[in-house]
C-alpha cells in the first residue's frame, strides 16, 4: 500500500514539474501540422452541385475530396446576408457580420452620405508590375474587424508560415487573407492580369509579372465556349464565341470582356495558384503554409444563367477538371500527403425568376424600389414631408437623420413605421429595427436570430429587411441573385480533406464558421478573435 502511494506521488510530481520521460506524454497535444493548408472557396457554389453533377465528375477533382474527405451534407450559414464579401470574411474569421463587420459588399455610411466598398482603402495604391505602385486607389482589409485563421497561423509561428490569398475578386482575396498575409492577389478584369495593392507589397514579385506577360488571357484567343460532350442538358453546345474584327490584336478589351464570362477564368486562376505554390515554395518552408483560393467565375456565370442552367452545369464540370489538374500540381510540388484541403462556398443562389414562376415556387422578382417607396410614403403620412429614407436596398433602409431632427421624431418611432410599411409589401417576409437589435427586443424566431448575426451596430442600417423566399432582387427573368437567409442561399459544401480528418459523409449540424474553428483546433492555434464556430469533432481523427 505504502509502495503504491509512494509511486503515485512520484508520478504526480513528475507530471507536475513537466519532466516526464519520453513517450506519449512528452509533448501532450503537440500539433501535428501539415506542410500546407489549402482553403478552397467556390463563389456561389451550392452544396447540391456536388450531388447533382457527381455522375459527371472525373477522377482527381471533386471526387478526390468526396471520396477521401469528411463531407458535411447539411452545412448552412446562420446569418441573413449571404453575399460574397461577408461570406469570405465569415469563412476565415469563423464569425458572422455582427462581429467581423463586413455587412455587405458595399454599405451606406450615413456620416459620409455615400456607399463604402468593403475593401476600399484610399491610403493604398494598386500594384500591377515590378516597377511599383500605380496612381489607382487600392484595397485592403482595413474594414475587417478581428483576426483570421491566417493571422493566427502567422502569429503562432513567429511569422514564418506563409499565407497567400488568391481570387479573381479583390474582396474575396483580401477578406480571406486577413490582416497579415504575405500577399493577396486578384484579377484586374479590364487589364487582363493579376494585381495586388501597396497594403501587401510595394511591387509585384517577378513570378507574378512573368505570369502576367504577355497576358494569361492570350492562350484563349480564338477559343469558343463549347459545352463538354458529357455536360447534362446541352452536350457539346456552343454557348458563346468571340469573333474578333479583322486586324484587331488579341487579347484586347473586347476579348477580355468575353473571356470574363467563360469558365476559362477558373483555369487561369488555378494556374496562377499553382504558380504561387511553385514560386513561393509553399509547403516547403519550416512551418505550415496557408493558401486560400476563391474561384469567382462560378458566381459571374451563376448570376447570368441560374443554378439549373446548362451553363452552370458545364462550368461545374470544367471546374472539376481544372481542380484535378490543380490537385495534381499540389501532389507534384508538395505531395498530397502533406496537404490539407477544405472546400466551401461564400453563399448559394436562388433559382432564376423564370424557373420560380414556371414551377410556381414564389413571386420570382422582388420589387426592391417599391419597398423603399412604401416606407417613405408611410413616414410622410405619419410625420409629415420627408425625405425620410436616405438610402435603401434589399437588405437595409437608412433613415434621414436631418429629417428626424427637424421633425423631432424619435428614431425608434420612425424605424417602427418604416418596418411596418416594409412588411406590408408582398415580397418582404420580416423587418427588424435597429432599436430592436440594440435592445435585444427581437422575436424568438429563426429569421430574427439570423438577422441578428448579420447586424453590426456600427455599420448596419435602421431597418433590416428579409425578403420572402423566392423573391429575388433582380429585374430580369433569366438572371438571378442571392443574399437572403433562405436555404438555397445559405447551404454550401463543407469538405475537410487530409491526414487530420476522418473520411465519410456527415449529416450532423454544421455551419461554415465551423471550418476555421476546426482548422484552428487541428492546427493547435488560438481561435481567431471572433470565431463563434465549433470544431467539427466527429470528423477529427
Ligand atoms: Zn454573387
Amino acid at each position: 500500500m505504502l509502495k503504491r502511494t509512494l509511486a503515485y506521488w512520484l508520478l504526480a510530481i513528475i507530471l507536475l514539474v513537466g519532466s516526464a520521460p519520453a513517450g506519449p506524454l512528452a509533448k501532450p497535444g503537440f500539433p501535428n501540422r501539415p506542410k500546407l493548408v489549402v482553403v478552397l472557396v467556390i463563389d456561389q457554389f451550392r452544396y447540391d452541385y456536388l450531388m447533382r453533377f457527381r455522375p459527371f465528375f472525373g477522377k482527381g477533382g471533386f471526387n478526390l475530396l468526396l471520396d477521401g474527405g469528411a463531407v458535411f451534407t447539411d452545412c448552412r450559414y446562420d446569418y441573413a446576408t449571404t453575399i460574397t464579401g461577408p461570406g469570405h470574411a465569415t469563412l476565415l474569421t469563423g464569425a458572422y457580420s455582427n462581429l467581423h463587420g463586413i455587412i455587405e459588399n458595399e454599405w451606406y455610411d450615413p456620416l459620409q452620405h455615400r456607399q463604402v466598398y468593403c475593401v476600399e482603402d484610399p491610403s493604398t495604391r494598386i500594384v500591377a508590375n515590378r516597377q511599383g505602385s500605380s496612381a489607382t486607389p487600392g484595397f485592403s482589409p482595413r474594414n475587417l474587424i478581428g483576426s483570421t485563421l491566417g493571422d493566427e497561423l502567422r502569429a503562432a509561428t513567429d511569422f514564418r508560415s506563409k499565407v497567400i490569398s488568391i481570387s479573381l475578386k479583390d474582396r474575396a482575396a483580401i477578406l480571406m487573407g486577413g490582416h497579415s498575409p504575405n500577399a493577396a492577389y486578384w484579377y484586374d478584369s479590364g487589364a487582363g492580369h493579376f494585381v495586388t495593392s501597396t497594403y501587401y507589397e510595394p511591387a509585384l514579385p517577378a513570378w507574378v509579372e512573368e505570369f502576367n506577360q504577355p497576358s494569361p488571357a492570350q492562350p484563349y484567343c480564338g477559343e469558343k465556349w463549347q459545352a463538354l460532350p458529357e455536360t447534362p442538358g446541352a452536350p457539346g453546345k456552343v454557348f458563346s464565341h468571340f469573333e474578333p474584327s479583322a486586324g484587331e490584336p488579341c487579347p484586347d478589351p473586347k476579348f477580355l470582356g468575353w473571356l470574363n464570362n467563360t469558365p476559362y477564368m477558373n483555369q487561369i486562376e488555378l494556374a496562377f495558384a499553382s504558380q504561387a505554390v511553385r514560386s513561393e515554395r509553399l509547403g516547403q518552408g519550416p512551418e505550415t503554409d496557408l493558401l486560400a483560393v476563391s474561384l469567382s467565375e462560378n458566381d459571374y456565370l451563376g448570376h447570368g444563367f441560374g443554378p439549373y442552367s446548362p451553363e452552370v452545369a458545364d462550368t461545374t464540370l470544367r471546374t472539376d477538371r481544372y481542380l484535378a489538374s490543380f490537385f495534381a500540381d499540389l501532389d507534384k510540388l508538395v505531395g498530397l500527403e502533406n496537404v490539407w484541403i477544405t472546400l466551401s462556398a461564400d453563399h448559394g443562389v436562388a433559382p432564376s425568376p423564370a424557373f420560380i414562376r414556371e414551377h410556381q415556387l414564389g413571386l420570382g422578382n422582388a420589387q426592391v424600389a417599391a419597398i423603399r417607396g412604401a416606407a417613405e410614403k408611410a413616414l410622410v403620412a405619419e410625420f409629415g414631408a420627408g425625405p425620410w429614407v436616405e438610402d435603401g436596398g434589399d437588405l437595409y433602409l437608412y433613415l434621414n437623420r436631418e429629417t428626424l431632427k427637424k421633425r423631432n421624431v424619435p428614431e425608434s418611432k420612425a424605424e417602427e413605421v418604416a418596418a411596418q410599411a416594409a412588411i406590408s409589401q408582398p415580397d418582404v417576409a420580416a423587418a427588424f429595427t435597429r432599436t430592436q437589435f440594440l435592445n435585444g427586443n427581437l422575436p424568438n424566431s429563426p429569421l430574427a436570430r439570423m438577422a441578428s448575426n448579420s447586424f453590426n451596430p456600427k455599420r448596419s442600417g435602421d431597418v433590416f429587411l428579409v425578403l420572402m423566399p423566392y423573391a429575388v432582387p433582380v429585374s430580369g427573368m433569366t438572371g438571378t441573385s442571392h443574399g437572403t437567409p433562405w436555404n438555397y442561399d445559405a447551404q454550401v459544401p463543407m469538405v475537410l480533406w487530409g491526414s487530420a480528418f476522418k473520411p465519410g459523409f456527415y449529416a450532423t449540424a454544421c455551419q461554415p464558421i465551423d471550418m476555421t474553428a476546426t482548422l484552428a483546433a487541428a492546427l493547435g492555434l488560438t481561435q481567431p478573435s471572433g470565431t463563434q464556430g465549433t470544431p467539427l469533432v466527429p470528423a477529427l481523427k
